[in-house]
C-alpha cells in the first residue's frame, strides 16, 4: 500500500474512531472553525437543539445554524441577528484556551449550558449540556431558602407578637429562640437573649435581681432541673419588681422545652378585687355573710380546745320605715353610718359583718363570760340609739341584738347563727332597742309564730276576728267619751293576743285587709252609740303605705253613716319617724275630713317631743308604762307632767293609758289630764257589753269616776 494510501486509511480510521468517541460523549459536542464553520458535531448536539440529521452538515456556517435553530423555536427571546452577534462576540472574546460557560434558553423552556475552549488550529470546541433539571433544582433550593426566610420573618413576627413571653431551649439546655415580650417581662439584658445562653445563667441573673419563686434559689433550680430531666410539664409564679409572672414549662419530644411567661399582675389584682367583692359588702366594705361564716367556721375547732366565742345578730329597728319613706339612697347612707358606728363599738379581734339589708353580725372571739358579751351588746344598743344626721334629716333608729354563746348554745357556725337569730327575734318582740341571750325553747316560739302566720291568712275569711271595746273616760265630762276598738282573734288554739299576731300581720302585710275590716266593723258598731261617744281605731304604720287608706276611711264612714268627728285614729310615733310627706299628707286629709288623730303610746319610741310639732294631733295617749313606773321611778311623774303641760300648750287633749289604781288616777288627774283608760274603769269588753255600759251611764254615774 502506498504511503499516501496508508495515510488516508489511517486518517479515515482516526476519523471513525474520533466519531465513535464523539458519539460516546454524554453531552452535545461541536467544533467551530475560526471562520465560524461547523467542523464536527455529535448526535447529542443535534438532539439538544432538535436538529435533524439531514439539515446539518459539516461546513455549515454558524449563521445558518442559528437560523435553523431559530426556525425550531430556540432562544426565542432574541432575534437571530442579535443571538449571532452575541455568540460570535462570546467566542471571539475567548481565545485564550480557558473554558467559558454560557447558558441559553431553548425551546421547551430548557436551559442549555455551553462551554467552549479555543484550540488554535482547530477552533472552538463547544460542549452543550441540558441543565434544565439542575437549574430547576437549584431554583427550588433558592425558592425554598427564600420561603424559609419569609417564614422565619413570619415566625419572628409571630413569636414577638404574642403577648406572652416565650423561650425555646434545646435538649442541651441552650436557648434557641426567645421573644421580645420575654425580654420585657424580666427586663433581661441583651447578652442573655443570645441563642446558646444557658438556662442557669438566666435564672442566676433573675435571682440576683430579686426574683421570688415561692421557694429559695437552690430549691427552685433543682425543681426546674428535675422537670427538664423527667420531661414533665410544670408551672409556677414568679414575683419580680412588684409584678406577678406565671411561668409554664412545656417539655418537647426532642428533650428540649418551651417556657411561656405571662404577666398576670393585673389579672391577680382583678381576682383579688373579685375575691374581696365576693367576701365584702360593697356598700359598707364590711365582710359579708360568706366571709362571716368562714370566720365562724375557722373558730369552730378552737371550741374543742375550750375557746369561748359569742355571736351577735344585730338588726336595726325601723330601718325599713326610713328606707321606704326617705328613699334608698338615704337608706344607704344611713347603713354606712350605722356600720361605722357599730364598728366603733367592737374590739380589735371582733369580726363585724353585714349579712344583708339592715342585718349585721358580730363574732366575738375569746370571750370569757356572758357578761362580757352583754357589755358589748349594751354598748352597741346605746351607740345606735343616738340620732343620725343624714342630708339634714335627724333620724332616730334603734337596734336589737340577739346573742348566742359557744359552746353552750351550739358548737357549729350554723347552729350558733340560728340561735343568735332566735335571740334577736326575742329582743325585737321585747320592744326593740335591747339585747337578748339565746335560751332553749326559743325554737318553739318561732314555731308558734309560723303557726300564727298560717292561721292569720285564713282568719278573715273564717270570720275568726271580733272587736272588743275599752272605754276612755273624760275626767271633766265624768262619762265615757270614747271607746277604743281592740282586735281579738278566736283561733283554733284559743284567743290569740294582738300583741302576738299584730306584728305578724304587719310583717306579712295582712294588716291592710284586717285593718279595713276593723275600721268598718268599729264604725258600724259606733253608729249605734249615743252621738257624744266616739270610737278609736288603731292604725298600723303599714296601713299608711297603702295609698288608698284615705279612701278606705272615707268609704267606711260613708257606708256606715258615722260622722267623721266621731272617729279617732290612733297612730304611733314610729309612723312619724322622719318627715314623711305622703303620710303627713294622708293625715292632713283625714283631719280635714273631720277625723281626729291621736298619738298612741306616747313616750315609748325614740322620738323626741318634737314629733308633736310635725302634726297637729288632737290627742296624746301617754303610754301605760309610765303609770306602771309611777311609783318606782320618780321621773315618770315628771314626764307625765311635762307631756300633759305640753298637750295643754299645743292644744292637744291628753289621755293616760293603763290606769289600774286610784293612786294613778289621782296622780294624772292632779296634772290636768283630760281622759283616762284602764282596768280601773273597764277592761276591753264586747260590743253588747258596751251598749249596756253606755245605757247605764244615763242612769247612775259610773261609780268609780263619780
Ligand atoms: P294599745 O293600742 O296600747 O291598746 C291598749 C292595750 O292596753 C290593750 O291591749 C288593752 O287591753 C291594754 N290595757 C288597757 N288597759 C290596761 C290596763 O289598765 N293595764 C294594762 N296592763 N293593760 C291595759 P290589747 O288589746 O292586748 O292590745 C295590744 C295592742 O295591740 C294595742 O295596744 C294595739 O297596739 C294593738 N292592737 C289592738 N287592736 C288593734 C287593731 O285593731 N289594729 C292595730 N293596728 N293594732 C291593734
Ligand atoms: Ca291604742
Ligand atoms: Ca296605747
Amino acid at each position: 500500500m502506498k504511503a499516501a494510501a496508508v495515510d488516508s486509511v489511517r486518517k479515515a480510521a482516526d476519523a471513525l474512531l474520533l466519531d465513535a468517541a464523539l458519539q460516546a460523549v454524554p453531552y452535545g459536542f461541536c467544533v467551530w472553525s475560526p471562520q465560524f464553520k461547523l467542523v464536527m458535531f455529535n448526535q447529542h448536539y443535534l438532539d439538544i437543539y432538535g436538529f435533524s440529521r439531514k439539515r446539518v452538515r459539516k461546513g455549515m456556517t454558524l449563521e445558518a445554524i442559528v437560523r435553523l435553530s431559530r426556525e425550531l423555536g430556540n432562544h426565542p427571546d432574541q432575534t437571530p441577528e442579535e443571538f449571532l452577534a452575541g455568540y460570535k462576540r462570546e467566542l471571539l472574546n475567548n481565545r485564550g484556551g480557558a473554558r467559558a460557560k454560557v447558558r441559553e434558553l431553548v425551546s421547551g423552556d430548557r436551559w442549555i449550558e455551553t462551554a467552549h475552549v479555543f484550540s488554535p488550529g482547530l477552533g472552538w470546541v463547544v460542549t452543550h449540556e441540558d441543565v434544565t433539571e439542575e437549574i430547576a433544582s437549584t431554583e427550588i433550593i433558592q425558592r425554598r431558602k427564600r420561603e424559609l426566610e419569609r417564614q422565619n420573618i413570619r415566625l419572628d413576627a409571630a413569636v414577638n407578637n404574642i403577648s406572652q413571653g416565650l423561650c425555646m431551649y434545646d435538649a442541651r439546655g441552650r436557648l434557641v429562640i426567645c421573644n421580645q415580650p420575654y425580654q420585657r417581662i424580666y427586663n433581661l439584658p441583651e447578652h442573655l437573649l443570645k441563642p446558646g445562653t444557658q438556662l442557669d445563667d438566666i435564672l442566676g441573673y433573675l435571682f440576683d435581681e430579686g426574683m421570688q419563686a415561692g421557694v429559695n434559689r437552690d430549691a427552685y433550680i433543682s425543681w426546674r432541673r428535675e422537670m427538664i430531666a423527667r420531661g414533665e410539664y410544670g408551672k409556677t409564679i414568679h414575683e419580680l419588681d412588684g409584678r406577678t409572672i406565671m411561668m409554664q414549662h412545656h417539655p418537647m419530644k426532642d428533650g428540649g422545652w418551651v417556657t411561656t411567661h405571662e404577666d398576670i399582675t393585673e389579672q391577680r389584682q382583678h381576682e383579688e378585687r373579685i375575691r374581696h367583692l365576693a367576701r365584702h359588702d360593697a356598700l359598707t366594705q364590711l365582710p359579708n355573710r360568706v366571709q362571716f361564716l368562714e370566720e365562724m367556721a375557722a373558730a369552730e375547732p378552737g371550741l374543742e380546745r375550750g375557746d369561748r366565742i359569742a355571736v351577735l345578730c344585730i338588726d336595726l329597728d325601723h330601718f325599713k320605715a326610713v328606707n321606704d319613706t326617705l328613699g334608698h339612697s338615704l337608706g344607704d347612707k344611713l347603713l354606712q353610718q350605722v356600720s361605722a358606728r357599730l364598728w366603733g363599738a367592737t374590739r380589735e379581734d371582733d369580726v363585724l359583718a353585714r349579712l344583708g339589708g339592715d342585718e349585721f353580725a358580730l363574732l366575738l372571739r375569746d370571750i370569757q363570760s356572758p357578761g362580757e358579751a352583754a357589755a358589748i351588746a349594751d354598748r352597741i344598743v346605746k351607740a345606735m340609739s343616738n340620732p343620725f344626721t343624714i342630708d339634714g334629716h335627724q333620724l332616730v333608729i334603734g337596734t336589737s341584738v340577739g346573742i348566742a354563746m359557744a359552746p353552750q348554745d351550739g358548737d357549729t357556725a350554723e347552729i350558733l347563727m340560728k340561735n343568735a337569730d332566735l335571740a334577736l327575734y326575742r329582743a325585737k318582740n321585747e320592744g326593740r332597742s335591747t339585747y337578748h341571750f339565746f335560751e332553749p325553747g326559743m325554737d318553739a316560739a318561732i314555731q308558734k309564730r309560723r303557726t300564727i302566720e298560717a292561721g292569720l291568712r285564713l282568719a278573715l275569711a273564717r270570720g275568726e276576728f271580733r272587736l272588743v271595746y275599752q272605754p276612755l273616760v273624760g275626767l271633766k265630762e265624768n262619762r265615757i267619751t270614747c271607746l277604743e276598738a281592740l282586735l281579738r282573734w278566736d283561733s283554733d288554739r284559743g284567743v290569740v293576743s294582738p300583741a302576738e299576731f299584730i306584728p305578724v300581720a304587719e310583717e306579712t302585710g295582712l294588716i291592710v285587709q284586717i285593718g279595713d275590716w276593723v275600721l268598718r266593723e268599729a264604725c258600724r258598731t259606733a253608729v249605734t252609740w249615743p252621738p257624744g261617744v266616739r270610737v278609736a281605731v288603731n292604725l298600723s304604720a303599714v296601713q299608711f303605705k297603702n295609698k288608698r287608706l284615705f279612701e278606705t276611711v272615707e268609704a267606711a264612714l260613708r257606708e256606715t253613716g258615722l260622722s267623721p268627728a266621731r272617729l279617732e285614729l290612733e297612730i304611733t310615733e314610729s309612723l312619724l319617724l322622719s318627715d314623711n310627706e305622703p303620710t303627713l299628707k294622708t293625715l292632713h286629709r283625714l283631719r280635714a275630713l273631720g277625723v281626729r288623730i291621736s298619738m298612741d303610746d306616747f313616750g315609748t319610741g325614740y322620738s323626741s317631743l318634737s314629733y308633736l310639732r310635725s302634726f297637729p294631733f288632737d290627742k296624746i295617749k301617754i303610754d301605760r308604762s309610765f303609770m306602771r313606773d309611777l311609783k318606782s321611778k320618780g321621773d315618770s311623774l315628771a314626764i307625765i307632767k311635762a307631756v300633759i303641760g305640753l298637750g295643754h300648750s299645743l292644744g292637744m287633749s291628753t289621755t293616760a293609758e293603763g290606769i289600774e289604781t286610784e293612786e294613778q288616777l289621782d296622780a294624772v288627774r292632779a296634772q290636768g289630764c283630760n281622759e283616762v283608760q284602764g282596768f280601773l274603769f273597764s277592761p276591753p269588753v264586747s260590743a253588747s257589753k258596751v251598749t249596756e255600759l253606755l245605757a247605764a251611764e244615763d242612769r247612775p254615774r259610773l261609780r268609780r269616776v263619780s
